[in-house]
């Protein structure tokens, strides 16, 4: 994903605009990896393989974003583990593992 589409992306949910990014793993200006959190409705989409993944919360893929999450935890800020939708992260983390 490039850096320049965080001027156009917003949250499905909300439409928000001002999304944090945090990035796991960045080649120059295109993220691999990462995750888009939106500060108001405090969701989260994570960023796999360059792709942006933010689909409503029905169409969640919990099992394939647990691997992703588990692998990325130590990068994830403990301020987005423990206030996160749709899926708490911390509890996600304590159930399945
Ligand atoms: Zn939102």
């Amino acid at each position: 994903m490039k850096k320049q589409l965080m001027n156009i992306l917003i949250c499905p949910f909300d439409k928000y605009a001002d999304l944090d990014l945090i990035e796991f793993e960045t080649n120059n200006s295109n993220v691999n990896s990462g995750i888009l959190y939106c500060t108001k409705c405090i969701r989260y989409y994570p960023i796999i393989n360059g792709i942006p993944i933010m689909v409503p919360d029905n169409q969640r893929n919990l099992i394939y974003e647990y691997n992703f999450l588990s692998k990325w935890t130590n990068k994830i800020p403990e301020k987005i583990k423990s206030n996160s939708m749709p899926f708490n992260i911390n509890q996600i983390h304590s159930e399945l593992s």
